[in-house]
């Protein structure tokens, strides 16, 4: 198995909503916000190749939508989905899987593209992985999270018959390798990754924990549907994290992108920034 970071993209999101309770007193010190109090995040991927298969595990948002959405979101950088796959040798169409720990844009947008008037899967030759649970949630948004869950991105891997089902528990198997964690806090039956990458454990936070200063248990997104619930799920999983030393992978920290952790004293703090 080879492991790869694939980069979809910066994007800009508020810096209040990304840090929850946290005072900005203390956030700006780690991620500086602009004039409009927003900050930059990494739309970090990770290529899975197993040999047999090419596993894409989210793929940022995508370039379809008009200017004035991405005027609230800011792309920038010089790094595209494309281009970071090139960069290791590939292609869209080398992908076999593309599984999307959940349907909002910022994770999911990259799998559908406009071609003149249609919209059709990015990666012609992939299954798509979503689960039965996050996708009726999904596809039937509550208010609140409307706004992340963008038809355009989610009906058409329905509509082009390659989608498919995880069905794996908890904890168990998804593939050979590939164990996948269920979390409720950030939104329904988020999927998280826990790759046995050659002995090693790599665990794809995904919104759960989505920079290395959210480790620290009171940094919650205020975007998360159910926050005690992602800070109890934090506490079991950087626990198990730590005792078993996993490397952790963050899809949105502007420039961590794994780390190890230490036990200090009974916390679990960052210990080495590493890259695969
Ligand atoms: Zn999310």
């Amino acid at each position: 198995m080879k492991l790869y970071t694939i980069i979809a993209g910066y994007f800009k999101l508020d810096g209040g909503a990304m840090h929850g309770v946290v005072p900005k007193s203390m956030w700006q010190k780690v991620n500086p916000a602009d004039d409009n109090n927003m900050c930059s995040w990494a739309m970090r991927c990770l290529l899975i190749d197993t040999g047999d298969r090419k596993i894409l595990i989210d793929n940022g948002m995508g370039d379809k939508q008009d200017a004035k959405f991405f005027g609230h979101y800011h792309p920038h950088g010089d790094e595209t989905l494309a281009s970071s796959l090139a960069k290791h040798g590939f292609t869209h169409a080398d992908i076999t899987d593309v599984f999307l720990t959940h349907l909002h844009f910022d994770h999911c947008g990259g799998s559908i593209v406009r071609d003149g008037d249609k919209l059709i899967p990015a990666f012609p030759n992939a299954t798509y992985w979503s689960n039965k649970a996050h996708w009726a949630s999904a596809t039937n948004p509550n208010e609140r999270e409307r706004a992340s869950f963008l038809k355009e991105n989610i009906l058409p891997i329905q509509e082009s018959g390659q989608l498919k089902w995880v069905e794996a528990a908890d904890g168990e198997e998804w593939l050979p390798c590939i164990r996948i964690r269920y979390v409720q806090g950030h939104t329904d039956n988020m999927m998280l990754p826990q790759i046995d990458y050659n002995g090693q454990t790599v665990f794809f936070c995904a919104d759960l924990i989505p920079s290395a200063a959210h480790i620290s248990m009171p940094w919650v997104m205020a975007y998360d549907m159910r926050p005690l619930d992602t800070l109890n799920e934090k506490r079991t999983i950087l626990q198990e994290a730590v005792d078993n030393n996993w490397l952790l992978f963050f899809e949105h920290d502007p420039k961590i992108e794994v780390c190890t952790l230490v036990n200090d004293n009974g916390r679990v703090k960052m210990g080495d920034s590493i890259s695969l």
